[in-house]
């Protein structure tokens, strides 16, 4: 699934540098880019999300997900939604998303040795919620009307002047795929799993969240884990985030799509630094953003361009990869100006990696399996013991100006993968 602006650039050169040259691979295309999306009127983002349902495995370049500066700057015939909530919606998946560990890229938090994986439930909640601005003094109720029966009502709030109200939903049916993915994903990875929430404020709601999981994983999962050696356990949010940044990492979060309601009852320790404060500030002001949590994870361990995501569905049969992060517009605008950027390719050529080693095991291929590990140790080393560096990556081992352009980065991956393929 092809995508937009910077993304879209490094995704040809990734097909042509290191996927046509090696692999004999029936790829099926789609367009998913902006203009493509407004000429099909989004068809064909719906026809992507058939076809990984029909052959499994897609792989995608991160997509614009239009406002209203979009609209206008892509004459687009209307907002198109974001194609990843569709693909997401389309399977009722889960995103896990994961950071790339290389050593020699020190994360903020120089605890963490090993990937925090963040799966977040992304149904129902605000997306499906109501909001509504109360324009003075009454009384704010919920009302639950059954099927063919009695409605129940229940008193919320008491207004003595105007306020803001809001409602959310979920449904127990989501929140068991939720568990299923969770529980299997923390098996295939061979990572302990934790659910985390705030059941200590929302009884019932938080409540059904542990309590589904519990049950589900008592019943199906419990000797499985168990065998691994794994472990599965219910934290409350606030003890999970102090044992995040206290710990090395090496585990699987699965959180609520808004978690992080409640970060601002956390006391993030600083670390020796202010960051972690400054990025508890910025979260409170804007307004706690669904997926801003394993943005966090991704700033603690570096840099956005070494986050990978992948989308997994409660039957297993469907799998997406792609970089957890956008379009990088920044860097295009510079690119559109004929002038070179250092946009961080390896998050891209992972979601590749991610999506061949999975058609390799499914296909039971392995020489697909095995050609991925070595372009990712490709991309590692070329970090790692060439010590070659895009700039996010300059910043965070605080090499400033050390650092090579996009073309010439992938050049020396290239290099690495032909060395490591001789
Ligand atoms: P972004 O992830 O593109 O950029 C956020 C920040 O991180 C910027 O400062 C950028 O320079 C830096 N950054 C991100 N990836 C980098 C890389 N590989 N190398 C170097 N630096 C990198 O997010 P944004 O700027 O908020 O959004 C840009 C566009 O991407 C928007 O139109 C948005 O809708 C879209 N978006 C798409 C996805 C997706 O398809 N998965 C996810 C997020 C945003």
């Amino acid at each position: 699934m092809n995508g937009d602006e910077m993304t879209r650039v490094i995704w040809a050169e990734i097909k042509r540098r290191f996927i046509h040259p090696y692999l004999d691979v029936d790829l099926k295309y789609f367009d998913l880019g902006l203009p493509n999306r407004n000429d099909t009127d989004d068809q064909i983002v719906y026809d992507a999300a058939a076809a990984i349902g029909e052959y499994g495995v897609g792989v995608k370049c991160a997509t614009i997900s239009p406002d209203a500066e979009r609209v206008k700057e892509f004459n687009l015939k209307k907002r198109w939604p974001s194609a990843n909530g569709i693909i997401r919606n389309y399977f009722g998946g889960t995103v896990f998303r994961e950071p790339i560990i290389i050593p020699s890229i020190k994360p903020y938090v120089s605890r963490w040795t090993k990937p925090i994986v963040v799966g977040r439930h992304a149904y129902g909640d605000q997306y499906k919620g109501q909001d509504f601005v109360v324009p003075g003094p009454g009384t704010l109720e919920l009302v639950y009307t059954p099927t063919g029966g009695e409605p129940t009502r229940i008193e919320v709030f008491k207004y003595e002047g105007s306020g803001i109200a809001q409602a959310q939903p979920n449904t127990d049916v989501s929140i068991r795929d939720f568990a299923h993915v969770s529980f299997k994903y923390a098996l295939s990875r061979q990572l302990p799993l934790y659910l985390a929430t705030k059941d200590t404020v929302m009884k019932k709601y938080d409540g059904r969240f542990r309590d589904i999981f519990q049950d589900i994983y008592q019943a199906e999962y419990e000797s499985e884990f168990k065998k691994a050696g794994l472990s599965y356990s219910h934290r409350l949010i606030d003890d999970m985030v102090a044992y995040m940044v206290k710990s090395q990492g090496g585990f699987i979060v699965s959180l609520k799509s808004k978690s992080f309601n409640s970060v601002h009852a956390l006391n993030l320790p600083t670390n020796g630094n202010n960051r972690w404060t400054l990025l508890t500030l910025a979260l409170l002001l804007s307004d706690y953003d669904g997926d801003v949590q394993s943005d966090i994870v991704a700033q603690g361990f570096g840099s956005l361009g070494l986050m990978t995501s992948v989308l997994t569905t409660p039957d297993d049969n469907a799998f997406e990869a792609e970089a957890a992060h956008g379009t990088v517009t920044r860097h295009f605008r510079e690119h559109q100006k004929g002038n070179p950027t250092s946009t961080n390719p390896i998050a891209s050529i992972f979601a590749w990696t991610r999506g061949l080693k999975r058609r390799g095991t499914i296909d039971l291929t392995p020489d697909v399996v095995s050609f991925s590990e070595d372009l990712e140790r490709a991309c590692i080393e070329t970090v790692e013991i060439d010590g070659i560096l895009t700039k996010d990556l300059a910043v965070v081992s605080g090499r400033g100006d050390s650092f090579v352009h996009t073309e010439e980065f992938l050049d020396a991956i290239e290099r690495k993968l032909k060395s490591i393929l001789a």
